[in-house]
């Protein structure tokens, strides 16, 4: 389908082209024909082509297709985002493992992790992940970016950029913007659990922190989350930027169209990309959206697909490359390594009888498992209410170790009991329940994180054909320090939850379960079950040099060795902010954007940072 200038129109059918045998050998893979710009794409050709439609790429559509004398087009693989269930918070739990709107992703065999695959959530539709997320709010701390070392990318550069992309509900307040466009607010769900939380938190010594966006202060602390949100409703990059500029006539936006392969030529004076091979289904012929001289191409794919695309492309390490038959443009070695995330596991309790039915599960669901109707008028009236909720927008930060210069920690406090300890099957043993006609049991869950992980794992090639998911070594625990965090971490969230007034609203431990005590039962608890915080950063690194394994130019974000080709999205984040990362790619694309568009560079700021 594809979605132009004003109009909608049903391109995908009719624009795929009939099934071609004409399958040729290319690179060491069967290939079916390439036809030159006769796709849904148009034969025109484009000043930008986005590769992907997700976060960082509405937020360019948006910026580049403001300049009318530019031509720009957004290629992304799923629907739009205009599901139901991507607009209402709640809706998530229906997103993970989506047939349509989620990759369905896991990583290799994990050794370490008593042989499991970890499942890997990532965003398919125009807003990409944040149409999926948790829509959390947060964008580290100031050490985070300091400690990249990059020119132009010290906490004291970025933050400027942090409060001119937001649209913050609640301000004017000091770091906090209200003119961007990324739409913020506190938490529009409270549940009595909530305070509760924070009472016990406060027992164990944990001051309270009013605002964890506040660079003014440390990050230590309980409070509430805010919220990627607008009203009760997600503000995912789709409807805050693409949908604004949508009507523009030199923007155009081709949905289930997946890129194959960046096409670049190799000239005497190097290499250039020309333009992006893509299909509008997998067995029909493949088209390529063309470049307008001097025109570029964007990587906006995501942490996962980018250095995909780019080593599918002949970008990437180049022993690799030649193992797989394809050619080597550009002799990378950091594409696809230091891949990082923050590796989450739970502790979860039921409730004692008497109190069940104070969970956000029993608010919106009945003894059934229905929906309840009053939760879907009071978010249809007032758009709050248990329907506003992803769930897990309070919580804390933490040290787990007075060594620590920051927290290492992220508690998230659900007000309801996880069926399962591996985060998201809880949604799968929830259908179970449903079937039977059984009711969601009460309770409270910590989702712990290790924010601040250093273990770095990678993504590779399984084979040439853009179509096989890439070899995906998520490689938790290479560094003994994530796993010693999220042990303390159990036994932290359990201090807390044997403090009053929670503990009197709890019945047993359902995991990791009391019989789970020494730190080597622990330990095991948590290799058995750790899953992922959704937070897939730095395979596409940028740096000063591809000598120190940066892939693009902390500069201008360029693709080292290829002219007209640049990442933006999340992959291009050197190390993993300690908070959740959609924050950071939005900044990371309007940066990209004004340098585009020749309305700033990537330097070191010389302004007072405004807050
Ligand atoms: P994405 O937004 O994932 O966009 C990539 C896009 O490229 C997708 O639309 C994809 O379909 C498309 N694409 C990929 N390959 C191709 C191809 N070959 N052809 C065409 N299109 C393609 N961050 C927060 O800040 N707060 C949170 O609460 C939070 N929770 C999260 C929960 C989940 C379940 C997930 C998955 C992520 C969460 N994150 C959160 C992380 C955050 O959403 C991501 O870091 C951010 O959205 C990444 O943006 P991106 O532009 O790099 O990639």
């Amino acid at each position: 389908m594809m979605l132009g200038p004003k109009t909608v129109t049903r391109g995908a059918t009719k624009g795929a082209a009939p099934r071609s045998m004409a399958a040729r050998r290319v690179g060491g893979a069967r290939r079916l024909s390439v036809r030159a710009a006769a796709g849904p794409a148009g034969s025109e050709k484009f000043d930008y082509v986005l590769v992907g439609g997700g976060t960082a790429s509405c937020v360019l559509a948006n910026k580049l297709s403001a300049d009318g004398n530019k031509k720009v087009l957004v290629l992304e693989a799923g629907p739009t985002g205009d599901a139901m269930e991507v607009a209402v918070p709640a809706g998530i739990t229906r997103l993970f493992a989506h047939p349509v709107m989620d990759w369905g992703m896991s990583s290799l065999t994990q050794k370490q992790l008593v042989a499991r695959e970890i499942y890997l959530a990532r965003g398919r539709m125009l807003g990409g992940s944040s149409g999926s997320n948790a829509t959390l709010y947060h964008r580290g701390s100031a050490a985070d970016y300091d400690a990249w070392g990059l020119e132009g990318w010290s906490s004291k550069d970025v933050l400027d950029w942090f409060v001119k992309a937001e649209c913050y509900a609640d301000g004017p307040k000091p770091y906090h913007g209200t003119g961007g466009s990324m739409n913020t607010e506190q938490p529009r769900y409270e549940n009595v659990l909530h305070d509760e939380f924070f009472k016990a938190a406060a027992a164990t010594g944990l001051p309270a922190n009013p605002d964890f966006n506040d660079w003014s202060h440390p990050q230590d602390g309980f409070g509430e989350f805010q919220v990627s949100q607008k009203k009760g409703q997600r503000a995912d990059t789709y409807r805050t930027y693409l949908k604004p500029a949508m009507a523009r006539g030199n923007l155009k936006v081709v949905i289930g169209a997946r890129a194959t392969k960046v096409n670049i030529e190799k000239g005497s004076s190097g290499a250039r990309t020309t333009g992006v091979e893509y299909a509008m289904q997998q067995f029909g012929d493949r088209f390529t959206a063309e470049l307008a001289p001097g025109g570029e191409v964007l990587m906006c794919s995501g942490a996962v697909h980018t250095p995909h695309l780019l080593m599918l492309s002949g970008v990437g390490p180049a022993a690799t490359l030649k193992e797989h038959g394809i050619d080597v443009v550009s002799d990378l070695s950091g594409v696809g390594q230091n891949l990082q995330d923050h590796p989450a596991a739970v502790l979860a309790a039921r409730a004692k009888p008497e109190f069940e039915k104070l969970s956000v599960t029993s608010e919106v669901y009945d003894d059934k498992c229905n929906i309840k109707l009053g939760a879907v008028a009071q978010y249809l009236f007032q758009r709050r209410g248990p329907l506003a909720t992803t769930g897990c927008d309070h919580g804390a930060f933490v040290r787990t170790s007075s060594s620590l210069s920051q927290p290492d920690l992220q508690m998230r406090f659900v007000p309801g009991c996880a069926l399962d300890p591996d985060g998201v099957k809880s949604y799968i043993v929830f259908g179970e329940l449903k079937k039977q006609g059984r009711a969601w049991p009460g309770g409270i869950t910590l989702q712990l994180l290790a924010i601040r992980a250093k273990s770095k794992g990678s993504i590779g090639l399984k084979a040439a054909d853009p179509f096989i998911n890439p070899a995906i070594n998520i490689n938790y625990f290479s560094d003994p320090a994530d796993l010693a965090t999220l042990v303390n971490a159990v036994k932290m969230a359990r201090k807390i939850a044997a403090q009053e007034p929670l503990k009197k609203y709890l019945q047993e431990e359902t995991f990791p379960g009391e019989r789970a005590s020494s730190d080597k039962d622990l330990e095991e608890y948590i290799r058995r079950t750790v899953h992922s915080g959704n937070a897939l950063v730095g395979t596409a690194a940028m740096g000063a040099s591809p000598a120190a394994g940066a892939v693009v130019s902390s500069a201008d974000l360029k693709v080292f060795g290829v002219e007209g080709l640049r990442v933006v999205d999340a992959s291009v984040l050197p190390r993993i902010p300690g908070g959740q990362t959609g924050a950071a790619t939005v900044m990371v694309a309007e940066r990209a954007a004004a340098l585009l568009r020749g309305q700033a560079t990537i330097a070191p700021s010389r302004q007072p940072v405004a807050v």
